[in-house]
């Protein structure tokens, strides 16, 4: 904090990073830890102080709070960790005199909304700009010289193969925004994993190590450059029909291409818009050729449309998924 003063004193500009929208991300009973869920997908609802709604950022879909626990029924409903709009109102009440916005898809529902929010920033009207990863967009400005990320940890904490790559990536782009003119900008990571490897590589931008180490991670568990992952996406509205044919499908696979053949398991959100999600990972080595693979998808895909119920699941293909 008193890093922000300092910067606001030289007359220099803040930029604060918070991978989530919203007030406080949960909405938590204190009696039983109950959570409120989407009715349409298998995640956990957050809060937005300013509508006072709760929202899911799967399915756009909003409730208001409940009064009570509906597992409970106990009243004592507790705000749980923070997004951009509670840091907003934190940091606002404790620099009063200074001009605070916010930059997220919540803030920018509109064009002009986020032309604005840029332009007093890069005027200098707004002095601290807080923001999820819309802000590392290729934003450049001039007099920003304090970068602050905030929970840091958070973003390693996806269950993606990718996670580490990426939560660098953000990290070392979001430091981007300091200083990137003339004067040397400041950096600072908030996490309570202050001893987590990819943490300590940002920290010395060591672009080496995290991909010498990445690669054999990859290597070790399959993964691209080595390997070719093909995704096959299932889904349906009806869990038990989209659980048969997930497997069906995957003994299929299983006969012409083995123990490459992954799964179905349901992804870490496996309900989003009422659709129930199975995924089957394929994973070919990068020498093989690609003919006699499509062959083998076509023939199964085939044998499956004489199964009725395969027309109640919808499937699609990610390749080498991003
Ligand atoms: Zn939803
Ligand atoms: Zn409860």
């Amino acid at each position: 904090l008193h890093k922000i003063t300092e910067t606001l004193e030289r007359g220099e500009q803040v930029i604060l990073f918070q991978n989530r929208r919203g007030f406080a991300p949960l909405l938590e009973c204190k009696t039983c830890g109950w959570v409120p869920h989407c009715v349409n997908c298998d995640v956990s609802l957050t809060y937005h102080k300013y509508q006072n709604t709760l929202s899911c950022h799967y399915c756009g879909y909003t409730y208001y709070p409940p009064k009570a626990c509906e597992a409970c029924g106990s009243e004592e409903l507790e705000l749980m960790g923070f997004g951009t709009e509670k840091v907003e109102e934190e940091i606002a009440a404790l620099f009063p005199d200074v001009r605070v916005d916010r930059l997220d898809l919540d803030t920018t529902r509109s064009k002009t909304a986020y032309e604005r929010i840029i332009k007093d920033f890069e005027s200098g009207k707004v002095r601290i700009l807080i923001g999820t990863q819309m802000i590392t967009k290729g934003l450049d400005f001039g007099a920003v010289s304090l970068v602050g990320i905030l929970s840091a940890e958070s973003l390693l904490n996806y269950p993606d193969f990718r996670a580490h790559e990426r939560a660098f990536q953000m990290m070392v782009q979001v430091s981007g925004r300091a200083g990137r003119r003339q004067k040397q900008g400041e950096v600072v990571l908030q996490t309570t994993q202050i001893t987590h490897p990819i943490i300590d590589m940002v920290v010395r931008f060591d672009y080496k190590q995290l991909i010498d180490v990445q690669l054999m991670e990859r290597q070790l568990f399959k993964y691209p450059p080595y390997y070719r992952l093909i995704n096959l996406i299932f889904r349906s509205k009806d869990a038990f029909v989209l659980d048969r044919i997930s497997k069906q499908y995957a003994d299929l696979l299983r006969e012409k291409f083995g123990p490459r053949v992954l799964g179905p398991v349901a992804p870490p959100i496996g309900r989003v818009q009422t659709f129930y999600i199975k995924n089957i990972v394929i994973k070919i080595e990068v020498s093989a050729p690609i003919a006699p693979v499509r062959d083998v998808l076509d023939g199964v895909y085939k044998q499956m449309q004489a199964v009725p119920e395969f027309k109640q699941v919808l499937l699609h293909y990610d390749v080498d998924p991003m």
